[in-house]
């Protein structure tokens, strides 16, 4: 029997009232693990009017005493770290290596949250005017809601709440429907680190929730991952009702490899970053753009390496990549496979037809690699999402550069070179949000920020670091004086300080 999941609300574990189901799977087998309540509107609700009822003893709990439930909070994820990546791989499907790997980012981000006290510090300024000082502060915003992809089923919830929570707000998470656990794991972690009730509730389910969660009044900011069409309707619904709103997208990130880069080396870049979490990264490469002999040399290096890449069930340590997270996302990535092959790009590695023995329910799809591939076909225009690579010949550098400027994601980019004015150029051209100059997956650390450019983010705040502080807070200005002796009278005129 699947164990049935639920949602979290004031602290509770709640049945829901819908009577509406989503299945989980193990994607190794194929077998149902879990049955998931999508929550009705009114469970939605529900978790908002817990948020909303939180929300002014947490905004009036001293900063240094929310710092303190993150400390907590993070020791009890160290301590619970095996449990918590064999959750993340037994619904995803990545390896348990990649696995902790993501949950330590999201950590960074729970540290991050840790040094709140200092970083909600506000500006101020003695004597404006004569006898007038000026200061400001950062005051948290209220009900925040959540809204996060199945591809990190712990690390982007954990973009957000962490710090949403320490700002003083209360927080919704609506995790994937696709992998649930994780969350809902750490909602009893952040509990039992001494978050008060209702400060953090987990509400699952589909668009029948975020339909709630992006127009109820109660809800004041919602930050989204997921693909570029719902992160625009995200957006859109969210900020016609009035809310503050950051919404991350899809991606297609270039990696442009010049003819003078180390060939080795951008080799196995393009190997982790490409096939890595079975490419179902929003930071993976999914084009890279050879500039003149880089093309047969990498072309060379790159066969091989895809052919022999090690797929297996995540709990396998020897794997080094695992199956894709559902049967309909195998099909769509396989999809695309085929359609590249009609689209006339060489398909040099084909990883169709791959099959485990003991796992031939699971949704593997071996290593896929595209040369040739043209920018009108849709296998470059369109994100895929899966271990599917395609190379795109350049002429030169400029045409590159184009290449990558042109199209409508903008998340991140990367350029292999030896040429340090080819590389700062390239940084400073780039209309992308993260570049890596011999770093393939440019992911900021969390004390700076992380966001896209173009398609991959609607709204004005990336996600943690000191965007984070920003999107989660409103700043007040205060302006203020302590008159001693006669009164001067009305003043008419715009004041002018002197
Ligand atoms: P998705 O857009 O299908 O789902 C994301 C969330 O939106 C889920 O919680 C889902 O339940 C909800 N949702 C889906 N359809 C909805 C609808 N019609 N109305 C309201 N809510 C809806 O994305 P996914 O398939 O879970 O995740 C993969 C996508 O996320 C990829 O496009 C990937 O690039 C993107 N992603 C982006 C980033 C980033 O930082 N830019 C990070 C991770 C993933």
């Amino acid at each position: 029997m699947a164990k049935r999941l639920h949602h979290q609300i004031n602290g509770r574990a709640e049945p829901g009232n819908s009577g509406r189901f989503g299945d989980v799977y193990n994607p190794a087998t194929g077998e149902k693990a879990a049955e998931v309540p999508f929550a009705s509107a009114d469970d939605a609700r529900a978790a908002i009017a817990a948020a909303a009822a939180a929300f002014p003893d947490w905004a009036a709990t001293p900063p240094v005493v929310r710092a303190r439930v993150m400390f907590r909070f993070k020791a009890l994820i160290e301590e619970r770290m095996e449990d918590l990546k064999h959750l993340v791989t037994a619904e995803h499907g990545k390896v348990l290596s990649d696995a902790q790997g993501s949950i330590t980012r999201g950590l960074e981000v729970v540290e991050f949250a840790c040094g709140i006290p200092h970083l909600l510090k506000g500006e101020f300024s003695e004597n404006v005017g004569s006898g007038i000082d000026s200061f400001s502060m950062r005051q948290p915003l209220g009900v925040c809601a959540g809204i996060t992809p199945f591809n990190f089923p712990a690390m982007v919830p954990m973009w957000m709440f962490p710090l949403a929570i320490a700002c003083g707000n209360t927080f919704v998470l609506k995790p994937s429907e696709k992998v649930p656990s994780a969350a809902l794991m750490l909602a009893d972690l952040l509990q039992e680190a001494g978050c008060p009730d209702g400060v953090f509730n987990v509400v699952n389910g589909d668009k029948e929730a975020v339909d709630v969660l992006l127009t109820d009044p109660r809800v004041a900011a919602v930050s989204f991952v997921g693909s570029t069409p719902i992160a625009e309707y995200v957006y859109t619904t969210g900020t016609a009702h009035g809310k503050r709103v950051q919404a991350l997208g899809g991606a297609k990130n270039h990696m442009v490899v010049l003819p003078d880069a180390d060939m080795e080396q951008a080799t196995d870049a393009l190997m982790g970053a490409a096939y890595g979490s079975a490419g179902e990264r929003c930071m993976a490469i999914s084009v890279a753009v050879a500039v003149g002999d880089a093309g047969d040399a990498l072309r060379e290096r790159l066969i091989p390496k895809v052919q022999a890449l090690k797929v297996g069930p995540g709990t396998d340590p020897e794997a080094e990549m695992g199956p894709l997270v559902t049967q309909a996302h195998l099909d769509r990535v396989r999809g695309y496979v085929d359609l590249g092959v009609e689209e006339g790009a060489d398909l040099a590695v084909d990883g169709r037809d791959l099959t485990l023995q003991g796992y031939e329910g699971g949704y593997f799809l071996g290593g896929c690699l595209f040369d040739h591939v043209k920018p009108e076909m849709r296998i470059y225009r369109e994100e895929i999402f899966g271990p599917v690579l395609s190379m795109v010949r350049s002429d030169d550098y400029e045409n590159a550069l184009e290449l990558v400027n042109a199209h409508p994601f903008g998340n991140g980019t990367a350029i292999f070179t030896r040429d340090g004015d080819a590389a700062r150029t390239f940084a400073n051209r780039a209309q992308i949000g993260m570049v890596g100059v011999n770093v393939p997956i440019p992911v900021p650390m969390a004390f700076h920020s992380f966001g896209g450019w173009k398609r991959s983010l609607f709204g004005d705040h990336a996600v943690h670091g000191p965007d984070g502080v920003h999107f989660y807070t409103k700043l007040k200005t205060v302006t203020s004086r302590w008159p001693t002796g006669i009164r001067a009278g009305a003043d008419y005129v715009m004041p002018t300080m002197k």
